[in-house]
């Protein structure tokens, strides 16, 4: 199939032949033409499926007829990464029809985003928080909105969204067309889809499968080798670009630092960092001046960067369908791609639920040569040990250590201090989801 079928205006036909794009898609063979026809679209799909043209090149199409400089199409996103994608999306799939867009997120100054809107533009790109932020301004005008997409419903679910999603709902036109896209179905989502969509078609593809293009592997390894372990695959390992999950900030940043000194060209992307580094970040690992990025689930939401070639679970994600998202980083747009998970003992009912929603038993690898006998430094087994011997008594000025509660803090020497559990927020928690949300 081609996409000449779709009899779309030559402006936006030539955005897609600039784009490269040969054949559609599964999504966008299914959804462009119910998109172009004005019907709501409930539409299961991941990411790197090609849902993001499925969405834009109707759009592009509807917005060549009628009037410009006003918001006519507004599409809401979880994260400014992407929502900075879908924007570039749009930019280059309309670069020959001169329709204006413009992103709409939190993190950056809100002036230029006003005066951009004060100009006029036809399409918004938004997350939700700043969104609500021009509305009640008054800076953005979506009186005469058309069309509107909520893209990763699911993702805006997981973090706490969807009070904002029903303000910013009220704020519309009633008759209007809406699409929402979704790669997973949970109740939430069936909801809200009863309440925006009117008699929606429901196009879909392998909502919940990851592509089949990703190959799996698993490494089973102690907590405290997984970086040397990590540092040994990538050494083995022929990879363009590597995404690499942390469940936590801290994790993924003080990874990055460790790959970086290990030699590697890498950078972090996570929600501690501000918008610009971010964007530095990604655009970085966009163009190959870094060749691993290392991410925590929320940050690196719908990146798309086609050419990964490796995705590194270090920590096992908290839910299947995490997994399943992050995966579908890599091995897309049909290019093969490398899944490989770290895991520990504690990681057991995880593997199991993610075996299960792959409907396979993932292969479990030993990487030969490495020491996997090496112990836990000793800060690790200090519990296993009996107790000490009293001390022999200090010098004087080793007394100022002596702890507020008169016992005396044993260091072994070249031994950092263990800080159990720190930083190990689940990246489901509140406080999580409550920084994202100040971040838009
Ligand atoms: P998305 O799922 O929208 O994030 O798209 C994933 C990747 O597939 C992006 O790099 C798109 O540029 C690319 N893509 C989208 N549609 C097509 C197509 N019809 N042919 C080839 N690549 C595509």
């Amino acid at each position: 199939m081609q996409f000449k079928k779709f009899n779309l205006h030559p402006n936006v036909a030539a955005g897609v032949t600039a784009a490269g794009y040969v054949e559609p898609t599964p999504i966008q063979t299914q959804a462009i033409p119910v998109v172009m026809e004005g019907r709501d679209v409930m539409g299961l799909a991941q990411t790197g499926t090609g849902k993001t043209a499925a969405f834009a090149l109707p759009i592009l199409n509807r917005l060549m007829q009628g009037d410009r400089g006003h918001v006519r199409a507004l599409v809401v996103a979880p994260t400014r990464e992407l929502a900075e994608q879908i924007h570039e999306s749009i930019v280059a799939l309309g670069k020959q029809t001169r329709i204006r867009s413009v992103t709409v997120y939190g993190g950056v100054n809100i002036n230029p985003q006003i005066d951009k809107l004060k100009r006029g533009v036809e399409v918004v790109v938004a997350c939700p928080g700043r969104l609500l932020d021009h509305i009640g301004q008054g800076t953005i005008d979506l009186s005469r909105l058309e069309v509107l997409v909520l893209d990763e419903a699911d993702q805006m679910f997981d973090m706490g969204f969807f009070p904002d999603i029903r303000r910013i709902l009220k704020q519309l036109p009633p008759k209007r067309q809406t699409l929402l896209f979704s790669a997973t179905m949970p109740d939430e989502i069936r909801k809200l889809a009863h309440e925006v969509l009117a008699d929606p078609v429901t196009v879909q593809v392998g909502n919940t499968a990851p592509p089949v293009t990703v190959s799996h592997a698993l490494y089973p390894v102690e907590q405290h080798l997984k970086t040397p372990l990590l540092l040994e695959i990538l050494h083995h390992t022929d990879t363009e670009s590597v995404l690499i999950f942390t469940r936590t900030k801290h994790r993924a940043k003080r990874l990055g630092e460790q790959l970086e000194k290990a030699g590697y060209k890498a950078a972090s992307l996570q929600g501690n960092l501000s918008q610009n580094r971010r964007q530095a970040a990604l655009d970085g690992f966009r163009d190959g001046t870094f060749q691993i990025l290392v991410a925590t689930d929320i940050a690196a939401r719908g990146i798309d960067v086609s050419q990964v070639s490796h995705v590194f679970n270090y920590d096992i994600p908290d839910t299947a369908e995490a997994y399943v998202h992050r995966i579908g980083r890599t091995g897309r747009a049909a290019k093969s791609g490398d899944a490989f998970t770290l895991v520990t003992s504690e990681d057991g009912v995880m593997v199991r639920t993610i075996e299960r929603k792959l409907n396979a038993t993932i292969e479990r690898r030993k990487v030969e040569g490495f020491d996997y006998t090496v112990p836990a430094p000793r800060k690790d087994i200090e519990f296993a040990r009996p107790p000490r011997q009293p001390m022999p008594r200090r010098k004087p000025q080793e007394d100022k250590k002596i702890s507020s509660h008169g016992g005396a803090t044993h260091k072994p020497e070249g031994v950092k201090p263990h800080v159990p559990g720190r930083g190990a927020q689940p990246a489901s928690s509140r406080t999580h989801v409550n920084r994202a949300r100040r971040g838009n």
